[in-house]
């Protein structure tokens, strides 16, 4: 048998094999269609009410896509009645907060500038806590906030909100203007924090969604290991109300899911630390590239394009917000000290070259100086010899 037959034959296998993954491939493939949606279909049976708290640039950023997926309750310290009303958005202001929460808000979004974060929780507090005792289930709202640092509001809204309420950090990571066409592939970061009271355990969140072994205030153990995996278990998550919890932040999570965003499951600890040397950097840059007054020239580079765009982008943002990534993130101090440093060494930089450029251009002098000086002795010396020998007249 010839060489070529035999090679065919090797081949052979390999393309019914091709083949025969190609169909499992499309068979899968239209198996997640239909997952997806039956999962759309569940969701449009229940849309969430969600109330959105500060209607500011970002909550009425969200709000206009909440809208389209369910009903959208939002307050405010300002009066903005008319703006929502244009969107399919009920409005109530923040001064009659027992009527917002009488809504029967599935979610509440908090989306006050960063500095007013607190403030704003504490004096909503009370009216919080009417709602659920009016509430047959005793259960409160979903509480989800959407502040560009993590670990502060975490930290407030753990040691402030009612047992009743389940917690999810969120932080979107885009805005108005990134997010104008669509939120398609851009990232959201999430930090699932608490369900049915049970803390979410920060350091496991970013590897895997496990729960923190916690006690409650009884003393009791909340969790449990699973013996051989090592996965944690809350005790509740058999309970209606776990059950609940989860496929309401699962629902609320879905929207993203659902605007094409890129869903980045993170810590609050670690999302402060990448932010610092992301998100905070740009703001930085742009407000001190900002205060030089650039302007586009009639011979701009593509590189000078994307200055002119950072300074837009980060300067149409509020200085509240500028502020709040600086103060609130523990982080940030340390970006200023080292963009602070590496300044000074490329400065330090450029300056030993030019000292090092200097010194070539002095040695070049010098040497040149010394040659004609020799140069000139030695015809001196020439001239007084034949002198001396009478060669000259
Ligand atoms: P911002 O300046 O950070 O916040 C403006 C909002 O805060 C407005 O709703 C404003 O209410 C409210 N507010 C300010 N001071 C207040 C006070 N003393 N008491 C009560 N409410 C107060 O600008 P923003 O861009 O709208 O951002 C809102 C939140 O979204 C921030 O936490 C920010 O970190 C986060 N976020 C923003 C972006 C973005 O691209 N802009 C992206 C992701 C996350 P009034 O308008 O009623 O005065």
């Amino acid at each position: 048998m010839s060489s070529s037959s035999n090679n065919y034959q090797n081949i052979q296998p390999s393309i019914g094999k091709i083949e025969q993954l190609k169909t499992k491939e499309a068979a899968l493939s239209r198996l997640l269609t239909a997952v997806r949606l039956e999962k759309l279909e569940a969701l449009r049976s229940r849309p969430l009410t969600i109330g959105i708290i500060g209607f500011g640039r970002f909550g009425q950023f969200i709000a206009k896509t909440f809208a389209e997926h369910g009903t959208v309750v939002a307050t405010s310290r300002s009066d903005y009645t008319d703006l929502a009303r244009g969107m399919g958005v009920e409005y109530i202001p923040l001064s009659n907060p027992d009527e917002f929460f009488s809504r029967d808000l599935d979610v509440v979004v908090l989306a006050t500038s960063i500095v007013s974060f607190e403030g704003t929780v504490r004096n909503l507090l009370p009216a919080l806590a009417r709602s659920i005792e009016d509430n047959e289930t005793r259960r409160g709202p979903l509480i989800v906030d959407v502040l560009s640092v993590k670990d502060y509001p975490r930290q407030i809204l753990l040691d402030l909100l009612p047992k009743e309420c389940d917690i999810l950090c969120t932080h979107p990571m885009f805005g108005p203007d990134s997010g104008k066409n669509g939120w398609h592939g851009l990232n959201f970061v999430y930090e699932r924090t608490r369900i049915d009271a049970v803390v979410l355990d920060q350091a496991m969140e970013s590897k895997k969604h496990v729960l923190h072994s916690s006690i409650d205030k009884d003393g009791d153990a909340e969790s449990f290991v699973e013996e051989g995996s090592g996965k944690i278990h809350s005790v509740h998550e058999h309970s209606e109300a776990h059950i609940e919890g989860m496929d309401r932040i699962e629902r609320f999570l879905s929207i993203w899911e659902e605007e094409g965003c890129r869903m980045v499951s993170l810590s609050c600890r670690d999302h402060d630390i990448y932010a610092a040397n992301s998100q905070f950097i740009t703001h930085l840059m742009g407000r001190i590239l900002g205060a030089q007054g650039l302007e586009p020239t009639p011979i701009d580079t593509k590189g000078f394009d994307s200055v002119l765009r950072v300074i837009d982008s980060t300067s149409a943002d509020s200085f509240d917000l500028f502020y709040g990534l600086y103060k609130y993130n523990q982080n940030s101090l340390d970006t200023i000290t080292k963009l602070r440093d590496s300044m000074d060494d490329v400065v330090k930089q450029l300056s030993m070259m030019e000292l090092d450029d200097k010194n070539k251009v002095d040695w070049v002098e010098a040497t040149k100086e010394l040659n004609a000086t020799i140069t000139q002795a030695i015809i001196k010396e020439e001239e007084e010899k034949k002198e001396c020998e009478g060669v000259l007249p």
